[in-house]
């Protein structure tokens, strides 16, 4: 139901699971799963991989 959020980028971190790496917190959506990253005005967007942009 909420993973439509997720089709638009729009991830919700898992908050036990947020880290910071020294350039920026980074977690795990708690609705698909994937790799997510905070960007620096708020919202959460999946992490950009060497395998390509998605
Ligand atoms: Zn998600």
């Amino acid at each position: 139901m909420m993973r439509v959020f997720c089709l638009f980028n729009r991830h919700r971190p898992i908050r036990e699971d947020v880290e910071w790496t020294g350039l920026h917190h980074q977690g795990t959506c708690k609705t698909c799963g994937v790799l997510i990253r905070r960007l620096e005005g708020g919202g959460w967007r999946k992490r950009r991989t060497k395998k390509g942009l998605n």
